[in-house]
């Protein structure tokens, strides 16, 4: 059984370096790339970091019941497909989804062992200042941004686990350590270690 890696954090927060590091640095973890009806920004490249699609096309899918959740974030739809998990399993990897606390909530209902992560920022005004170092958004679209981050964090609690994102090199290793842990769960490796405890049973 594949497990589901949810890392969730408002932006700003330092997710995506986060996740990149992981991936390069721990194997086995396929990145669930999300639908999205928003436009790409930036270098962004269509089916490496979203596959975009139109409303209507999105609207379809929802219709057909293709999607493990989906969500609507600040006017546009996201959505993670069902068959990510399949892919998953078939090669062996566990999945790391890049999705916001409703899309968490939605999958911790229908798969109740995944881990879920939040990726906190130290402080308000550490968030504040990074959102403006990264930015060139005025003012107000900032204090909008920073209003939608506090929403989100009243959410943290519902989480396995906080990172406290400080300091990248510490919390990249943490992020680490926490899928390794994961992986390491007994229920998880029942069938891995049977036979090896066969071999210690007395002849
Ligand atoms: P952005 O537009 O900045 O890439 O993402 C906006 C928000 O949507 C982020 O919080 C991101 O985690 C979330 N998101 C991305 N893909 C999905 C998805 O498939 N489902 C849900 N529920 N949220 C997503």
């Amino acid at each position: 059984m594949s497990i589901v890696f949810i890392v969730s954090a408002p932006s700003g927060s330092g997710k995506s370096t986060l996740v990149s590091r992981l991936l390069k640095d721990v194997p086995r973890l396929l990145f669930s790339v999300s639908y999205t009806t928003r436009a790409p920004r930036g270098n962004e490249r269509q089916d490496e970091d979203y596959h975009f699609i139109s409303r209507a096309e999105f609207e379809e899918r929802i219709a057909r019941d293709e999607f493990l959740e989906w969500a609507e974030v600040f006017g546009n739809y996201y959505g993670t497909h069902r068959e990510i998990l399949d892919r998953a399993r078939s090669e062996g990897f566990d999945v790391v989804l890049d999705i916001d606390v409703q899309g968490a909530r939605q999958l911790k209902g229908r798969i109740p062992d995944a881990v879920s992560i939040f990726i906190l920022a130290p402080s308000r005004e550490i968030l504040e200042q990074r959102l403006h170092d990264r930015s060139e958004d005025p003012p107000e679209v900032i204090a909008r941004r920073l209003r939608e981050a506090a929403e989100e964090i009243r959410n943290c609690r519902a989480y396995d686990y906080v990172l406290v994102n400080d300091e990248v090199e510490r919390s990249a290793d943490t992020l680490e350590a926490i899928v390794k842990a994961e992986r390491a769960r007994r229920t998880r490796i029942e069938e891995k270690i049977r036979p090896i405890l066969a071999t210690f049973e007395a002849k």
